[in-house]
């Protein structure tokens, strides 16, 4: 089933079905994209009439994983001697197709796709050409599929499994992923309940999530790794950690996006040191378009594929029998119009006095243990002095990770 979804961009996010197509295969051309197209051009130029009332619509992006991408768009694909969507820089094949230059490549823009200055990028037309979208700014790096599922699955792969000809030296034994999975399972009671899933030990790698690998890469990596990862492939690490802590959050990306870029840079260069350059693939490559799509959109979880991975879930449960799947699903979405498609998208983000909800920081940057809950006030133990995590690449305060002593204040 290939379905075009949509959201609005509203809280809380609400995903839908605009087009749902199926067959044996990958459709043939882009034939099932028309009727997308020819509807989001009417809700451009017309607005949404509802209630006697027209409301405008804007075009905000368009989501999609690389290969989805270079179909809808006609192009080739990422691994393809010009297979970058963002940029011209031609890659070099070692045994896959890689991106060696780091920085002063030429990047692509609306005018020099519509164009097809550089030839060799494109299969052809796309009926996208027609809506007033800008055909690589409106079309952001998916940092689910990218970063999350693309490099930071890559890097813990690396680290237990190895790559095919190259050194073990960047391998962790089998005693380590013993001792840093005990430490993801051991962190399970203090993670939150506003994150959809608990760590689970790097054995089931395989089966990890996006979600889980999002986790791992933005809050625990930096925990379990420590001690265990050669220093510089740790400090290496962080560096990566950092930049997308600083692109997901939109008051540090306001405030520190060019230095986010730069870390991001540093990490593709210094990655080709470390695992070689095969290491520059595509999916890492990507990673030096990432800060610039944080700065257009806000964060990166303004332009991501995770609400849209979340309702594919859901598309996948209506279908009940391989019997005409798309009637299945087509009658559970009228089922549903009634609103309680709603449900499970708000996560609560409940703070309580019973772990794992009950650490807090303040905007002022004290760390608190909340012990008592009333309607409006929360009774809390303030954690003394608390002191950066790591030095480097930068105060880790700055992405608002501390160590905090078990030493109270008085009652406060
Ligand atoms: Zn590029």
């Amino acid at each position: 089933m290939w379905p075009v979804l949509c959201s609005i961009h509203l809280e809380p996010v609400i995903v839908f079905p605009v087009t749902l197509t199926l067959g044996s295969q990958r459709p043939l051309d882009l034939t099932f994209l028309e009727d997308a197209v020819t509807e989001i051009k009417q809700l451009l130029e017309s607005g949404l009439k509802f209630d006697g009332r027209i409301t405008g619509v804007k075009l905000r992006c368009i989501v999609c994983d690389a290969p989805a991408k270079a179909m809808v768009k006609n192009t080739k694909l990422f691994s393809a001697y010009y297979g970058c969507d963002r940029c011209e820089q031609k890659g070099i094949w070692d045994g896959r197709m890689t991106y060696q230059e780091v920085d002063g490549f030429k990047v692509r823009t609306d005018h020099s796709f519509r164009a097809q200055t550089q030839q060799e990028h494109h299969n052809g037309r796309t009926p996208l050409t027609e809506l007033p979208v800008d055909m690589t700014g409106q079309f952001p790096i998916d940092y689910m599929h990218q970063a999350c599922l693309g490099v930071m699955k890559k890097l813990l792969t690396i680290w237990t499994r190895g790559e095919r000809g190259r050194s073990r030296q960047t391998m962790i034994s089998i005693g380590q992923v013993d001792v840093v999975s005990a430490r993801l399972i051991d962190l399970q009671k203090c993670i939150p309940s506003c994150f959809a899933r608990k760590p689970r030990s790097l054995r089931q790698l395989e089966r990890w999530k996006a979600t889980e690998l999002r986790q791992f890469l933005v809050y625990t990596g930096k925990l379990v790794l420590s001690g265990i990862l050669r220093q510089d492939l740790y400090e290496h690490f962080l560096t990566f950690s950092v930049a997308i802590s600083i692109l997901l959050c939109p008051s540090l990306v306001s405030q520190h996006v060019s230095y986010a870029h730069k870390l991001l840079q540093y990490f593709v260069a210094k990655g080709r040191e470390l695992y070689g350059p095969t290491f520059l693939v595509y999916n890492v490559h990507s990673m030096l378009h990432l800060a610039s799509d944080a700065k257009n959109y806000g964060c990166l979880d303004e332009c991501s594929a995770f609400p849209f991975e979340n309702y594919m879930q859901k598309l996948k449960r209506m279908v009940r029998s391989g019997k005409s799947p798309l009637v299945q699903v087509v009658k559970r979405i009228r089922e549903n119009q009634d609103g309680t498609t709603l449900q499970s998208i708000q996560r609560g983000n409940a703070i309580s006095s019973k772990q794992p909800d009950n650490c807090i920081i303040l905007e002022d940057g004290k760390c608190c243990e909340v012990i008592d809950k009333t309607e409006n006030d929360y009774l809390c133990r303030v954690f003394l002095q608390p002191s950066p995590l790591f030095m480097e690449p930068c105060e880790s305060s700055i992405i608002g990770a501390y160590v905090c002593q078990r030493l109270f204040r008085g009652k406060e």
